[in-house]
């Protein structure tokens, strides 16, 4: 008898559909041969929950997630329901499932494949051999603090951090820089914020428990400038809910494209696996969307949710494979490409690697 787990799978909007399909073909094409079954049971969330049940997160899938052993995610959002009101945006449902699934904890590896030193917008020399994972709190911080309030000529949102909330991140972010580099730096805005001293202070009382780990500090102004100016300084980057957002993205394009990069959300229970960028509306339908980022995703969920750590690595060297053979969609097509590919062509050629 094989493994048995049990998926969520949530689609999403725009691309959201295209990527997750992709995906799941190479998962079906590795589980064959890998000795696993995967139960997928798919749930709304976003745009498409809301045009089919009037709100972005329906209480099925609050309940269905927590039944699975992973959630597999596309994206969500787009220009049809951006005049919603705010707590019926599709962007608020991702907000809400994080809560509710306790996924404080976002890992966002940004790492550049030797084969795409070119597709970067920097200088390959900067790039090559980048191998940053940013550890991003995600369910405290500006974007949940309490009081928060939209006036006709003022608006205010609260920057909140407790103490247990930033101990457990910065625990998370200690445990994997021992299984990496051992080096980890805090990003905060201590000079001007309270909450980011109280945030410093936090973390410095943590690494007392990881002697082994060298620990430094830095502004967000100037690590958004360090990590275009030499980004291999990095090894784990620690940071809360609202810099961490930003700083991602920012490290995502030392990659050559945001479509390539996955993420994971973790904390208490199942955890969330899911590419960072989002619905990419201007795309959507044309079959162009890169789907490595999802497909990395679901191999990060293989490693860290089902610990299949075989089958995440015939992914992710099936990826370097096909980035070796020129096969690119076009959002890295100009650089050293051998074919443009489609979404679907890409997981095609993946899935076959996988099965070999
Ligand atoms: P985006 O990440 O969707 O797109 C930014 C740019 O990157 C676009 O030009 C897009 O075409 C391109 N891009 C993104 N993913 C790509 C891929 N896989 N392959 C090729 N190109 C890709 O960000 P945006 O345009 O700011 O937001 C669009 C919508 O997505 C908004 O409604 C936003 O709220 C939502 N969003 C959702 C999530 C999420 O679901 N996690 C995250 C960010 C944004």
């Amino acid at each position: 008898m094989g493994r048995n787990y049990k998926i969520g799978v949530i689609k999403g909007d725009g691309i959201g559909p295209e990527i997750i399909d992709e995906a799941i073909k190479v998962l079906d094409a590795l589980s064959a041969n890998m000795g696993f079954n995967l139960e997928y049971n798919e749930m709304l969330m976003g745009g498409a929950a809301i045009d089919a049940t009037g709100v972005p997160l329906p209480d099925e899938t609050i309940q269905g997630v927590k039944k699975c052993d992973a959630v597999l995610f596309g994206a969500i959002g787009g220009p049809k329901w951006d005049n919603v009101e705010r707590h019926l945006r599709p962007e608020s449902g991702l907000l809400a499932i994080r809560k509710e699934m306790g996924t404080f904890a976002n890992l966002r590896p940004a790492i550049v494949y030797d084969e795409l030193v070119n597709a970067s917008t920097l200088k390959p020399d900067v790039v090559r051999g980048v191998d940053i994972m940013v550890v991003r709190e995600l369910t405290g911080g500006i974007y949940f603090g309490q009081p928060r309030e939209l006036f006709e000529d003022r608006a205010y949102n609260t920057m909140v951090y407790t103490r247990e909330e930033v101990k457990r991140i910065a625990h998370v972010a200690f445990e994997i820089a021992m299984k990496r580099g051992k080096r980890i730096c805090s990003v905060d805005k201590a000079n001007v914020l309270e909450v980011s001293q109280f945030w410093r202070e936090t973390v410095i009382e943590v690494a007392k428990e990881y002697p082994e780990v060298e620990l430094t500090h830095m502004y967000v102004d100037n690590a958004a400038m360090q990590l275009i100016r030499n980004p291999k300084q990095f090894d784990v980057i620690l940071t809360g809910n609202i810099f961490g957002d930003i700083l991602s993205d920012a490290a995502s394009m030392l990659s050559g494209s945001i479509g390539l990069l996955p993420s994971a959300s973790t904390g208490k229970g199942v955890g969330l696996y899911e590419p960072i960028h989002g619905s990419a509306p201007d795309i959507a339908g044309q079959g162009i969307a890169n789907p490595l980022a999802t497909i990395s995703s679901a191999s990060m969920m293989l490693r860290y949710a089902l610990g299949e750590g075989a089958a995440a690595d015939k992914i992710d060297d099936a990826i370097k494979k096909s980035l070796a053979k020129g096969y690119r969609t076009g959002d890295l097509g100009a650089y050293d490409a051998v074919e443009i590919c489609s979404c679907s062509e890409i997981g095609d050629i993946i899935a076959k690697y996988v099965s070999q």
